[in-house]
């Protein structure tokens, strides 16, 4: 049982009369609730609530950063952008009936291939 415990309705440390929860509080707290912050979250919203009901002309703001404020966030991994899917390269291109599309016109080569075929040029 910790002694730095608040004293209400001023929330200051009954020990070290700062702010509670005073840094001792704090690096307690973090110490008890090893591995569970969102545990300590709740711990330390709950006394939010109750803090904004003692203190009404304190900013909410400021009592939200004075007892949660110096939780860490928590760490996700790093997001990297994901290339574009792509299920079929452009040369293969699967038949109409699996895309869903309407079919796809039939290639036709540039005109000026098409007379180079035409007359033997090539
Ligand atoms: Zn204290």
């Amino acid at each position: 049982m910790s002694l730095h415990t608040p004293i209400r309705p001023h929330w200051k440390c009954a020990i070290c009369s700062d702010e509670w929860p005073c840094h001792t509080r704090r690096r307690q707290l973090l110490a008890q609730f090893y591995g569970a912050p969102a545990s300590l979250a709740l711990v330390l919203a709950r006394h939010l609530v109750q803090a904004c009901e003692d203190l009404p002309t304190t900013a909410s703001g400021l009592l939200h950063r004075r007892f949660l404020g110096w939780l860490n966030p928590p760490t996700a991994p790093p997001r990297t952008p994901s290339p574009p899917v792509r299920l079929f390269s452009d040369t293969h291109m699967p038949p109409a009936a699996v895309t869903g599309d309407s079919p796809r016109p039939p290639l036709r080569a540039p005109k000026h291939a098409a007379h180079r075929l035409l007359a033997g040029v090539g």
